[in-house]
């Protein structure tokens, strides 16, 4: 018998940074941040406990980011994401980044994720018993076209043995899943894998505007619980989901965790996975989502074990 999967598909490199390592990089690279401590860092990168949207949880990535402009850091960090991923006993893992937030200091895309990959590497010597993917995230915007189709090259230019997808990341209520129908032509048209954010601040048409893309994954889709007939599409077309039951929470799609559909959904059997979505950001990991499963939720081991299944099916490194 193999050994007990524990898989995290949808999980954000800048979202799950340690405080500490975003304290030291700030010195390290002698750059003001808006922070007096590690604890104080760690105060700000968390969500706020009144949340009240998608976009303000999106400012907690600023922080962060304002040290992840340098090759060195990009490489720690992912390393450091690795090893946080093995001790928490995951087996198989897909972090995602947007390679163009961390262009600010002279990079290019492409330096960008050769540091990822020599940090994901680097993990995956140390910790063997971990594979990691990384998953390369285009971002919702109104003036970066073209960073959007840079991040494509980059990401046929390296999928390989760690990078495998292409993804869209960002403020879904301001700028909608239809305005990328020209990055998404280019993704189709290399043959790239991809997961696209969708059904998570927007509706249901998004998820449609998602799978006419082509896309086998969505990140979120809670939205689909509104409507039957997609429900009805996902289970027929075997669709999965990469859920983050936290993430929502702090977002907003659900008032009450208790509210959120991903037992109806799983009932329905449409293919739903448990995902941590940020582990500093919304203060959880997998285990912690797990935990809620079976508390929350009433999920069976057996019912656990297959959305674990679920996920193993819908990952990106096949082989
Ligand atoms: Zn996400």
């Amino acid at each position: 018998m193999s050994e007990k999967k524990l898989i995290e598909l949808h999980l954000h490199l800048d979202g799950s940074l340690r405080p500490e390592t975003v304290w030291e990089l700030s010195k390290e690279q002698g750059i003001a941040i808006p922070a007096s401590s590690p604890e104080d860092v760690k105060f700000k990168m968390e969500v706020p406990e009144d949340c009240k949207t998608l976009e303000e949880y999106l400012e907690r990535f600023a922080l962060p980011l304002m040290v992840l402009q340098r090759a060195d850091a990009i490489e720690r960090v992912t390393f450091e994401l690795v090893e946080d991923l093995a001790k928490e006993g995951v087996t198989y893992a897909e972090i995602r980044f947007a390679p163009q937030l961390s262009v600010s200091g002279g990079l290019t895309q492409d330096q960008v994720v050769e540091a990822a990959i020599r940090g994901a590497e680097r993990g995956m010597k140390e910790y063997p018993r971990i594979r990691v993917g990384l998953i390369l995230c285009c971002m919702r915007g109104d003036t970066n076209q073209e960073l959007n189709m840079q991040t494509v090259e980059t990401a046929k230019k390296y999928l390989g043995s760690v990078v495998c997808a292409v993804d869209i990341a960002g403020a879904e209520g301001l700028f909608p899943t239809e305005m990328f129908v020209p990055v998404f032509a280019k993704v189709r048209e290399y043959g790239l894998p991809m997961t696209i954010h969708a059904g998570e601040a927007a509706g249901p048409d998004s998820m449609r505007t998602a799978l006419s893309y082509g896309t086998k994954r969505i990140g979120h889709g809670v939205a689909a619980i509104e409507d039957p007939e997609l429900v009805k599409r996902l289970v027929e077309e075997g669709i999965t989901l990469e859920v983050s039951v936290t993430s929502n929470y702090h977002t907003k799609v659900v008032d009450r965790l208790e509210d959120h559909p991903i037992r109806r959904l799983f009932d329905a059997g449409v293919r739903v996975t448990i995902n941590s979505d940020n582990m500093t950001c919304s203060r959880t990991n997998v285990n912690k989502e797990l935990d809620l499963m079976r508390t929350v939720f009433g999920f069976t081991e057996e019912e656990i074990e297959k959305m674990e299944e679920y996920a193993w099916e819908a990952r990106f490194l096949k082989n």
